[in-house]
Protein backbone atom coordinates (compact mmCIF):
# COMPACT_ATOMS: atom_id res chain seq x y z
CA UNK A 1 0.00 0.00 0.00
CA UNK A 2 1.10 3.67 -0.83
CA UNK A 3 0.24 6.41 1.46
CA UNK A 4 1.02 10.09 0.67
CA UNK A 5 0.41 12.97 2.88
CA UNK A 6 -0.71 16.64 1.95
CA UNK A 7 -0.35 19.65 5.15
CA UNK A 8 -2.48 22.74 4.21
CA UNK A 9 -2.78 25.53 6.98
CA UNK A 10 -5.78 27.53 7.71
CA UNK A 11 -7.02 31.06 9.68
CA UNK A 12 -10.28 30.64 10.79
CA UNK A 13 -12.67 32.42 13.51
CA UNK A 14 -15.35 30.60 15.06
CA UNK A 15 -17.40 29.91 18.07
CA UNK A 16 -20.02 27.31 19.43
CA UNK A 17 -23.32 28.41 19.57
CA UNK A 18 -25.12 27.58 22.74
CA UNK A 19 -21.55 26.21 24.50
CA UNK A 20 -20.75 27.05 27.91
CA UNK A 21 -17.25 27.66 28.02
CA UNK A 22 -14.40 29.71 26.16
CA UNK A 23 -14.87 27.92 22.78
CA UNK A 24 -18.54 29.61 23.19
CA UNK A 25 -16.70 33.12 22.64
CA UNK A 26 -15.75 34.47 19.03
CA UNK A 27 -11.80 33.51 18.32
CA UNK A 28 -9.60 31.77 16.08
CA UNK A 29 -7.10 29.30 15.21
CA UNK A 30 -4.30 29.00 12.81
CA UNK A 31 -5.62 24.98 12.09
CA UNK A 32 -3.05 22.37 10.29
CA UNK A 33 -4.72 20.27 8.25
CA UNK A 34 -2.98 16.72 7.22
CA UNK A 35 -5.16 15.41 3.91
CA UNK A 36 -3.82 11.50 3.39
CA UNK A 37 -4.34 9.49 0.31
CA UNK A 38 -3.28 6.03 0.10
CA UNK A 39 -3.88 3.54 -2.97
CA UNK A 40 -2.27 -0.33 -3.63
CA UNK A 41 -1.73 1.09 -7.23
CA UNK A 42 0.54 3.89 -8.01
CA UNK A 43 -0.89 5.89 -11.45
CA UNK A 44 0.85 6.23 -14.84
CA UNK A 45 3.27 8.81 -13.00
CA UNK A 46 4.27 6.58 -10.78
CA UNK A 47 2.64 8.67 -7.94
CA UNK A 48 -0.33 8.04 -5.64
CA UNK A 49 -1.55 11.69 -6.71
CA UNK A 50 0.40 14.62 -8.02
CA UNK A 51 0.90 16.92 -4.70
CA UNK A 52 0.98 19.78 -7.57
CA UNK A 53 -2.63 18.27 -8.19
CA UNK A 54 -4.09 17.95 -4.80
CA UNK A 55 -2.52 21.25 -3.48
CA UNK A 56 -4.13 22.84 -6.36
CA UNK A 57 -7.53 21.48 -6.21
CA UNK A 58 -7.82 21.76 -2.24
CA UNK A 59 -5.91 25.03 -1.62
CA UNK A 60 -8.79 26.62 -4.00
CA UNK A 61 -11.71 25.22 -1.98
CA UNK A 62 -10.07 26.16 1.24
CA UNK A 63 -8.93 29.90 0.25
CA UNK A 64 -12.74 30.17 -1.22
CA UNK A 65 -14.59 28.52 1.85
CA UNK A 66 -12.63 28.09 4.85
CA UNK A 67 -9.51 30.52 5.06
CA UNK A 68 -9.62 33.90 6.78
CA UNK A 69 -13.47 33.63 6.81
CA UNK A 70 -15.64 32.84 10.29
CA UNK A 71 -17.36 29.18 10.73
CA UNK A 72 -20.95 29.61 12.40
CA UNK A 73 -23.19 27.08 12.94
CA UNK A 74 -26.44 28.26 10.56
CA UNK A 75 -27.96 28.10 14.26
CA UNK A 76 -26.08 30.90 15.14
CA UNK A 77 -27.59 34.64 15.25
CA UNK A 78 -23.96 36.42 14.85
CA UNK A 79 -24.32 34.72 11.26
CA UNK A 80 -26.45 37.20 10.06
CA UNK A 81 -25.14 40.12 11.88
CA UNK A 82 -21.41 39.92 10.56
CA UNK A 83 -22.56 38.94 6.88
CA UNK A 84 -25.02 42.43 6.96
CA UNK A 85 -21.77 43.63 8.06
CA UNK A 86 -19.75 42.75 4.98
CA UNK A 87 -17.77 39.67 6.64
CA UNK A 88 -17.92 36.23 4.77
CA UNK A 89 -18.76 33.20 6.66
CA UNK A 90 -19.06 30.04 6.43
CA UNK A 91 -22.04 28.07 7.38
CA UNK A 92 -22.18 24.68 9.33
CA UNK A 93 -25.40 22.50 9.89
CA UNK A 94 -23.99 22.10 13.52
CA UNK A 95 -21.29 23.61 15.59
CA UNK A 96 -18.30 24.18 14.02
CA UNK A 97 -15.95 21.89 16.04
CA UNK A 98 -12.52 20.56 14.81
CA UNK A 99 -14.62 17.33 14.54
CA UNK A 100 -17.31 18.38 12.39
CA UNK A 101 -14.11 20.57 10.11
CA UNK A 102 -12.62 17.36 9.70
CA UNK A 103 -15.62 15.52 8.29
CA UNK A 104 -15.79 18.27 5.67
CA UNK A 105 -12.33 18.55 4.54
CA UNK A 106 -12.26 14.56 4.13
CA UNK A 107 -16.04 14.58 2.08
CA UNK A 108 -14.33 17.53 0.24
CA UNK A 109 -11.30 16.14 -0.78
CA UNK A 110 -12.98 12.67 -1.32
CA UNK A 111 -15.46 14.64 -4.46
CA UNK A 112 -11.96 14.63 -6.13
CA UNK A 113 -9.82 11.74 -4.54
CA UNK A 114 -11.65 9.64 -3.94
CA UNK A 115 -8.22 7.59 -2.43
CA UNK A 116 -8.76 9.62 0.25
CA UNK A 117 -8.90 7.94 3.82
CA UNK A 118 -8.09 10.17 6.49
CA UNK A 119 -7.70 13.48 7.52
CA UNK A 120 -6.65 15.06 10.37
CA UNK A 121 -7.94 18.49 11.44
CA UNK A 122 -5.25 20.30 14.14
CA UNK A 123 -7.11 23.32 15.89
CA UNK A 124 -4.28 23.94 17.99
CA UNK A 125 -0.93 22.09 18.39
CA UNK A 126 -2.43 19.98 21.00
CA UNK A 127 -5.86 19.45 19.84
CA UNK A 128 -6.43 17.18 16.73
CA UNK A 129 -9.71 15.83 15.26
CA UNK A 130 -9.31 13.01 12.86
CA UNK A 131 -12.06 11.93 10.57
CA UNK A 132 -11.45 8.50 8.45
CA UNK A 133 -12.64 6.11 6.51
CA UNK A 134 -14.28 3.29 8.07
CA UNK A 135 -12.52 0.11 7.41
CA UNK A 136 -14.03 -2.09 4.62
ZN1 LIG B 1 -11.98 27.25 18.71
Amino acid sequence: MHKVKKIFDIAYGHRLFNYIGKCGNLHGHNAKIEVNLKTPQLNAENMVVDFTLIAAKLNKWLNENLDHKVILSKKDPLLKILRDEGQECYETSENPTAEALAELIFKKTQEEFPIVYKVKFWETDSCCAIYEKEKT
